[in-house]
């Protein structure tokens, strides 16, 4: 990461004067950005600076985008300026330590939490802070453990149930333009496509049984089947595989892989190290809340700074 020579300059001995960047920054990253006021104090002197920020564009082919991330639980910093992005159809891992800040940015990314500054771009389009529901209608989606109560729904009625399949259905009425689709007929669209999807998840024959009788990896497919049936772009995975026995866990590999041949993105946070490794062409790896390093599998084994972080924490 390359320093700013602004930053080397706001570090001098000169006394600021009125027309200091730092000062001048915030009004130009508004109207640049078209945001609300800046919080100039979270600014940090040796990042770069929002102006060069949001001059630069993301790379073509990276529709994820996080830029100086940061959320604040009180006085703790769980994210603490993370920045890093994610390749079209790539399967790209976010490991680190236990607590380093992995759930917390997945987290500020999926609109669960509100960042406490940054941003994330989702193909150059902001999605800070919007609801879970706007960025899963944008086309970027994560996995969410079916709650207790959804147990006595059955594997089909969960599907069903899953958060609305807005651009599905946006889908649908483009395909028939002008159409009055009856509400059966939607219905049945969205039955014709969580069966599907509990096929190519290969669960369609428990599509009856109750969702709380399913073993974990089961209801690990589930939770995947019932993302994808919004049809996203991006999907982020927080540990699918805990608890997952080895053969639903290289059946759920194997399906990850098929989508990703598709185009899908694959941001996946995984405790297994040798599941990393193995899967993913590039690995983010996080510490204390900051991006430790960003590299191919190979480079990350020997990377002193990661190898370091690992044995220094309580994994
Ligand atoms: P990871 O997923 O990498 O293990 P987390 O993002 O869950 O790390 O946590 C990072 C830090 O933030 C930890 O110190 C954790 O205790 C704290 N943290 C996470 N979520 C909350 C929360 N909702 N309220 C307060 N502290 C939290
Ligand atoms: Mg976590």
């Amino acid at each position: 990461m390359s320093e700013s020579t602004e930053a080397s300059a706001a570090e001098s001995d000169t006394p600021a004067t009125e027309d200091d960047a730092a000062t001048a920054a915030p009004d130009t990253r508004s109207a640049i950005e078209g945001k609300g006021p800046a919080t100039v104090g979270e600014i940090d002197p040796e990042a770069e600076s929002d102006v060069e920020r949001a001059a630069r564009e993301t790379p073509p082919g990276r529709p994820l985008r996080v830029d100086d991330l940061r959320k604040e639980f009180g006085g703790l910093t769980a994210v603490d300026g993370a920045s890093f992005d994610v390749e079209e159809g790539s399967l790209t891992g976010l490991i680190g330590p236990n607590g380093a800040g992995k759930s917390t940015t997945f987290n500020c990314i999926t609109g669960v939490h509100t960042p406490t500054s940054g941003s994330v771009h989702l193909y150059n389009e902001e999605i800070t802070g919007l609801r879970p529901h706007e960025i899963a209608d944008r086309g970027l989606v994560r996995t969410f453990q079916i709650a207790r109560e959804l147990g006595d729904m059955t594997v089909l009625e969960n599907m069903l149930l899953a958060p609305k399949a807005q651009r599905g259905e946006a889908l649908w009425r483009s395909v028939l333009p002008g159409a009055r689709q009856s509400v059966r007929a939607q219905e049945r669209e969205l039955r014709e496509r969580a069966w599907e999807t509990l096929e190519f998840f290969e669960i369609d024959h428990l599509a009856e049984e109750y969702a709380g009788n399913l073993s974990g990896g089961q209801r690990k497919l589930l939770e995947m089947a019932r993302a994808l049936l919004t049809d996203p772009e991006v999907v982020l995975l927080d540990e699918p595989l805990a608890g997952v026995n080895p053969t639903l866990e290289e059946k759920l590999l194997d399906r990850i892989h098929e989508l990703r041949k598709q185009g899908y993105t694959f941001l996946l946070v995984e405790h297994d190290m040798d599941v990393i490794m193995d899967n993913c062409e590039r690995i983010i790896v996080m510490h204390r809340g900051r991006v430790l390093a960003d590299d191919a599998p190979a480079a990350i084994k020997e990377n002193e700074e990661v190898i370091e972080a690992y044995l220094g924490a309580n994994v």
